[in-house]
């Protein structure tokens, strides 16, 4: 199966707000989470972030738990 095309996410991916969104067409979008209790973020931040003061590290990344289906 091939993986959905998206940009890389930068700290997207390793971010517990993240909740990581593939469409049947075969493109993935990054899902902030935060946006829903608070407007400073965009609900679908423009991608690559390199930098955001709501990052919190997942104990796992959801891209890569994504990957291996765990
Ligand atoms: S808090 Fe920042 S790093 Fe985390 S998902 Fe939202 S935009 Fe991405």
């Amino acid at each position: 199966m091939t993986q959905p095309y998206s940009p890389p996410p930068g700290l997207c991916a390793a971010c517990e707000n993240v909740k990581i969104i593939d469409t049947r067409k075969g493109s993935r979008f990054y899902l902030c989470q935060l946006a829903e209790v608070d407007a400073r973020f965009p609900r679908y931040p423009r991608i690559p972030v390199l930098r955001c003061h709501g990052f919190r590290e997942a104990e796992v990344p959801v891209a890569a738990e994504m990957e291996t289906g765990d």
